[in-house]
């Protein structure tokens, strides 16, 4: 007999965008939820304000009138203006937390990600359900790599399968393997995007070996 499973609704998690309608990212109609973080580093990324685990602030100049109230409300001293009235900025010190963004005036600064709760977002995907329902689709957790944040993965994908919906992951193969193995049986389709076969030029491209990755494929392939 299965053992019932739990879900914890307030584990809370990283994303930065929800897509609905899609039609490639798993079989019928999907709804993609994006999560922040990701291990590669790679020289195309379309995505590059994904790869931070944390939300990150994103600065459009054009929209700067340099009123440095963003400065000034900064309790880490991560945005700081030159005499010349050039902007520099500290991503090692900057923690996300938006402060910035929120005394901006003009709208030049825009923070790209927020943290949820799992409970929150099942009742946002809800919407979608009859579509799922009709299309044999639902949701695919995508990313950065959702498996940058497991536990929130792992506790959004029990929620998905407790409201009865079609699961689906992208992932770059890069998590440990014991996630990936933790998470299959909440998982119906794992899109695994290889970047590499070549172990020297996955390192070159990627920032990171391609060993783990292809390894990763093969226990999660025999499932
Ligand atoms: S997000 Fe927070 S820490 Fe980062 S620059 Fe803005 S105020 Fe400073
Ligand atoms: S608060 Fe906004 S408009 Fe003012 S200096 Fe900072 S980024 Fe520019």
């Amino acid at each position: 007999m299965m053992s019932k499973i739990t879900i914890d609704y307030q584990a809370e998690g990283d994303i930065f965008d929800i897509q609905r309608f899609s039609l490639n990212d798993g079989p019928g109609i999907r709804t993609i939820v994006f999560l922040k973080g990701c291990p590669l580093s790679c020289w195309w990324c379309s995505n590059p304000e994904s790869q931070r685990r944390r939300p990150v602030v994103m600065y459009n100049a054009a929209d700067c009138v340099r009123c440095r109230r963003c400065e000034s409300a900064c309790q880490r001293h991560a945005v700081t203006f030159m005499d010349d009235g050039r902007r520099h900025f500290d991503y090692q010190a900057c923690t996300g937390n938006g402060d910035c963004a929120a005394v901006c005036p003009t709208g030049a600064l825009v923070m790209k990600g927020r943290s949820i709760r799992v409970g929150e977002l099942i009742e946002i995907l809800k919407k979608d359900r009859s579509t799922f329902r009709h299309s044999g689709g639902g949701v695919t957790l995508s990313g950065g790599d959702p498996l940058m944040q497991p536990d929130f993965a792992g506790e959004l994908l029990k929620a998905c399968k407790a409201q009865g919906w079609n699961t689906a992951i992208e992932t770059e193969g890069c998590a440990e393997t014991e996630t990936y193995l933790r998470l299959v049986p909440y998982i119906d389709t794992i899109l695994m995007d290889i970047k590499h076969m070549d172990p020297e030029k996955h390192r070159l491209f990627t920032g990171v070996s391609n060993e783990l990755i292809l390894n990763n494929a093969r226990r999660v392939s025999a499932f």
